[in-house]
């Protein structure tokens, strides 16, 4: 039976999955690699390791299989910078991980020459060194390296740019738009590298990859690497992988991943939506896999807060408990439980928030607790779906999930009710695996469309069931803390009249 092969390489591993027409998944093999810091704030990869560990868990992932698979689709993180030789194919040093801060002070010089407003209308993101372009531009600072880059002697590229070089031999020099809308340098309008944008990072357009379509045959591999060559015909970022392998390619469609924290993508449609405060644009891929377009945003402290309930509090033995304790109780017992950590993201954005906890009486159990540490996950993503379909006027028909914390169904029963539609949850959870087998089983006619991609593929559905006039109270009850948690932060005592202040 015919098979697609998904490479997945992530932060942490390098995953490949072969995936059947039929939509389950045949074998898989996954490897790590070194995590490298060599200062404080800085992250790194060796791309030879990135490259290495990829092709080593495609081979025995095929293997296991016992077939050549027909084609190979990639996705990839996101955002991390690699620089290598043209010719030989080598890299010029580490690749800089998209956790890595030291272009810090770039961003803020940049801020302050008031060029952001330019970069957001034009790519849909912020000045921050998580983003590309700053870690390309730091890495062109060396003289010597410009002038081989300006003589088009050296290839930048994002993860996928990079494995497809050394997949095909450095015959392809390439990248699709959902990696190249996180670079920095991507004009969301006008579809391509933006000049005034390569300007303003220094950076010479010779070093750029060529942007192909999501979902399209780029070229075989070297037969060299899996013994015969395999074409490879899909690409994607890892989030957008996961967005289409959620089947999220209709206007209002979004997937939501509950892991640490949640990650959220909103497709919009096939033109640029307005932007929105506090959240991304970004290029997503539409059901035929070209370019469609998505709100992006994130939730800090998600499965974080069952993790603090266990290993901070010991209020758990286990993340799994947390179901059977919310269980347990009629209600969260008036208790509420904002866990901004971290501070508060959008739709609010107070840095200087921090965790708090309303409505505690004598009866306040553990149990309660719990289940409000629960509920905040579901109040949190409710309020970035609300920020996202204000800003676009989009109805949200219903929400996919993926990631650890979807383990709970209380939980998933619970964000059904808050949002009022059902929530699906996927009998596979490997969305972004499948995300890429998409992309690239439409492009080699494994699949004819999205629908029937789609068809493989089953879901539990969450339906809602509370009444509306229950889910205003208890929302009322949230908002209420939220906006203790900010009056708390903005409530700094004003410096009283002749007392020097120690700065
Ligand atoms: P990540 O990829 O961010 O490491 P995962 O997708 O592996 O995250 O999910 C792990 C997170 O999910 C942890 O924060 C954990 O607390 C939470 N989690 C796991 N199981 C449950 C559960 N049954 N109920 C609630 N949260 C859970």
């Amino acid at each position: 039976m015919t098979t697609i092969l998904a490479l997945d390489q992530g932060t942490t591993s390098s995953r490949a999955v072969v995936i059947r027409a039929d939509g389950t998944i045949v074998s898989q093999a996954q490897h790590e690699f070194p995590q490298l810091f060599p200062a404080p704030g800085q992250v790194e990869h060796n791309p030879q390791h990135l490259f290495e560990t990829t092709v080593r868990a495609a081979r025995e992932a095929i293997a296991a299989s016992g077939e050549r698979p027909t084609a190979i689709g990639i996705t990839n993180q996101r955002e991390t910078v690699v620089v290598w030789d043209r010719r030989t194919l080598e890299p010029i040093g580490p690749a800089i991980v998209w956790q890595d801060r030291r272009t810090t002070d770039r961003c803020a010089e940049l801020k302050a020459q008031g060029v952001e407003a330019m970069v957001r209308s034009r790519t849909g993101l912020l000045l921050d060194p998580y983003f590309s372009a700053t870690k390309l531009e730091r890495i062109l600072s060396d003289p010597g390296l410009r002038r081989r880059a300006a003589r088009g002697e050296l290839a930048f590229g994002t993860v996928d740019t990079w494995l497809i070089a050394k997949l095909t031999g450095g015959r392809r020099h390439v990248t699709d738009p959902t990696n190249a809308s996180r670079t920095l340098l991507y004009n969301l309008q006008t579809r391509t590298w933006d000049p005034e944008l390569l300007r303003l990072f220094n950076i010479p357009i010779e070093v750029l990859p060529t942007i192909v379509p999501s979902s399209g045959i780029v070229d075989d591999t070297d037969p060299a690497i899996f013994g015969s060559p395999i074409p490879i015909a899909g690409i994607a970022g890892d989030q957008q992988a996961a967005l289409f392998g959620q089947g999220c390619a209709m206007p209002g469609m979004a997937k939501n991943t509950y892991g640490t924290g949640a990650f959220l993508l909103l497709y919009t449609g096939e033109t640029v939506p307005d932007p929105v405060e506090g959240l991304l644009v970004t290029a997503a891929a539409n059901p035929t896999g070209g370019l469609g377009y998505a709100l992006e945003g994130s939730v800090f402290i998600a499965g974080a807060v069952i993790q603090w309930l266990r290993d901070g509090l010991g209020l758990l033995a286990s993340a799994g408990e947390s179901e059977q304790l919310a269980r347990s109780v009629a209600d969260n017992g008036g208790v509420s439980f904002v866990p901004a950590f971290v501070g508060l993201g959008s739709p609010h954005w107070e840095p200087e928030a921090r965790g708090t906890i309303t409505g505690l009486t004598r009866g306040t159990t553990r149990a309660h607790l719990v289940r409000a540490g629960l509920e905040s996950m579901a109040f949190s993503s409710r309020d970035l779906i609300q920020a996202m379909l204000a800003g676009t006027g989009l109805i949200l028909p219903r929400l996919r999930v993926d990631g650890g914390a979807t383990a709970n169904r209380w939980l998933m029963q619970y964000q059904a009710d808050l949002l009022g539609v059902p929530v699906d949850r996927p009998d596979c959870v490997e969305t972004t695996a499948l995300g890429a087998a998409g992309l690239a089983g439409l492009a080699v006619g494994v699949w004819k469309g999205l629908d029937s991609f789609l068809a493989t593929r089953t879901f539990e559905t969450f339906e809602p069931k509370m009444s509306v006039d229950e889910r205003d109270a208890q929302a009322r009850s949230w908002e209420r803390a939220v906006s203790a948690a900010l009056h708390w932060a903005q409530a700094v005592e004003p410096p009283k009249e002749g007392v020097v202040q120690n700065r």
